[in-house]
């Protein structure tokens, strides 16, 4: 199982720091992580009844305790699914009936949504609260510190769980950027196998430390998600490194951390890499541990690497990764020494990619269409959805990723778009991010995002959604007329709108459909 794999190599580590808290210090080692989850695990199945294949629902935002629990549910045979902690009880109460789970476990914060959301769903259902740094737990909970923590649980009941590798270890639900989020069944195995993928020829050639387990990783992406979940917390876990949680970002507790915390492994997605190049109270002084700065979840602008590049010692890696939450997530990496920023690298070991047309035809060399995945990460499927499973994995296991790209003559991959987000002008397909990228170079342009407004002659037509730099003044026909020479007529963006930020998900993607309901 996942668990074993993270334990292999205790013994190695045992009295090292696993977790820290980046804001109030609290702390496990590697053995006392080991041994409250195993507490936690074994007081599942005692007090609470917890059987292989139940499932068990965790709403809670990044803390040391995440991996106790995570880690003591899955040794105790249940099914993981984890929930947006800012998720409101509506949306909790899909996800809720969706994965049918028979136990909560929420921190103080997240406790009454998931207690109106029982409401909403008409189920009485046990609620577990990590405590955190508060001092009492809301009444009708069971206290995880009186769980998990101590010394004398007996674990003997743990030996009688059986788990083999084909058992599903995680639920995760999909980030619903073109959709409403899809419950995703991961098994152990691929769990494992995307944490040594990161071993093999990925992350972990950036870093010479490997043998000797000294890197501190930053782990501000949220733990729901899974490369929070896999490249983060899980794959750190299994070689040793030190965590540390950054429970929500606040651009002031977060510049904190950075300076109390030596950071030498910075995960970030594409908000956070901007937060930390264009931030003037972010220096090269809060950067000068990091060797390796990563980015994923969703397209990066260029310019933005550059300029925070600009910040770190020139030694820095920066690695762009590229998965989805159906591949465990991981697919693709930016091999070392690569300064191609806008590609996303190359398959990590095990994997095959494949460009193919609308009718699945394999397309060449540098030709643009549906980027097609296989190998050992890919999911078993989606929850209760064989309909959704079959469209997504085709004959002969591969997985559409509903990506478009490419992969040149070496087995680079560049992403160009998602499928679903096209926007179709007059029959022709514009891709939104083609302009996007071009916006991102205006002088005034912080941050842009183009969407496709409906149109009874042409089908739709693009329109910009700009955000601005500090003090710069809104200009329609300087941002219309910058973009438009540079484009074919029927790409031409023929509405801008100014915002003071864009709708995005935690996980840093643009919510298009949001836009598109709002304003379109
Ligand atoms: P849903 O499937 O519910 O609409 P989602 O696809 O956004 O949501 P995730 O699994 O979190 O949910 O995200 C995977 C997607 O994120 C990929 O399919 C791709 O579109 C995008 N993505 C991930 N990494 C990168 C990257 N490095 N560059 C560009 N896009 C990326
Ligand atoms: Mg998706």
């Amino acid at each position: 199982t996942i668990n074993d794999h993270i334990w292999e190599n205790l013994e190695k580590w045992a009295d090292k720091t696993a977790l820290v808290c980046g804001i109030t210090n609290r702390s496990y080692t590697y053995n006392q992580l080991y041994k409250y989850s195993r507490n936690f695990a074994a007081r599942l199945r005692t007090h609470l009844k917890i059987k292989e294949g139940d499932v068990v629902c965790i709403m809670m935002s990044n803390s040391p305790e995440y991996a106790v629990v995570a880690l003591g549910a899955l040794e105790a045979g249940a099914v993981v699914t984890t929930v947006n902690p800012i998720y409101t009880p509506h949306e909790v109460q899909r996800q809720i009936e969706l994965s049918d789970p028979t136990l909560l476990i929420g921190q103080t914060e997240t406790i009454s949504c998931l207690k109106e959301a029982l409401f909403l769903v008409k189920k009485n259902l046990p609620i577990i609260t990590v405590k955190g740094s508060e001092s009492t737990i809301p009444s009708g909970t069971i206290s995880f510190e009186e769980l998990a923590l101590g010394d004398n649980v007996d674990h003997s009941v743990l030996k009688e769980v059986s788990r083999s590798f084909e058992d599903i270890a995680f639920l995760p639900y999909s980030s619903g950027t073109t959709g409403l989020p899809k419950g995703v069944e991961l098994p152990h195995k691929q769990m494992v196998v995307n944490c040594l993928q990161q071993d093999v020829n990925t992350i972990r050639q950036y870093d010479e430390t490997t043998s000797t387990n000294q890197d501190v990783t930053l782990n501000i992406l949220p733990l729901y998600h899974i490369y929070g979940l896999t490249v983060i917390l899980l794959h750190k876990l299994s070689i040793g490194s030190k965590i540390v949680t950054v429970p929500k970002f606040q651009p002031n507790t977060f510049i904190n951390v950075l300076k109390e915390h030596p950071i030498n492994m910075l995960y970030a997605a594409p908000p956070l890499i901007l937060f930390l190049s264009s931030h003037p109270g972010v220096t090269e002084e809060h950067l000068a541990s990091v060797k390796v700065i990563a980015s994923g979840a969703a397209p990066l602008p260029t310019s933005d690497v550059i300029k925070l590049l600009e910040k770190t010692k020139p030694a820095v890696n920066f690695v762009n990764l590229y998965g989805m939450t159906e591949c465990s997530p991981l697919v693709t990496a930016m091999s070392l020494g690569s300064n191609n920023y806008s590609t996303v690298g190359h398959a990590v070991s095990n994997t095959e990619l494949r460009i193919a047309d609308s009718e699945l035809k394999p397309l060449g060399v540098n030709e643009v269409g549906e980027l097609l995945i296989r190998g050992p990460q890919v999911m078993k499927g989606y929850r209760n959805n064989p309909e959704a499973t079959k469209d997504a994995i085709i004959n002969d296991g591969w997985y559409r990723s509903g990506d478009l790209g490419s992969i040149d003559k070496d087995g680079v991959v560049t992403i160009t778009d998602r499928l679903k987000e096209l926007i179709k002008v007059k029959g022709y397909q514009v891709p939104p991010a083609e302009l996007e990228h071009i916006l991102k170079e205006h002088p005034d342009v912080l941050d842009v995002a183009i969407v496709g407004v409906p149109h009874s002659r042409i089908g739709e037509y693009p329109k910009a959604f700009i955000v601005l730099k500090e003090g710069r003044k809104a200009d329609v026909d300087g941002i219309t007329s910058f973009v438009n020479k540079q484009v074919a007529e029927y790409k031409r963006v023929k509405e801008v709108m100014f915002l003071d930020a864009l709708p995005r998900n935690p996980s840093g993607k643009i919510l298009r459909r949001i836009l598109k309901e709002k304003y379109c």
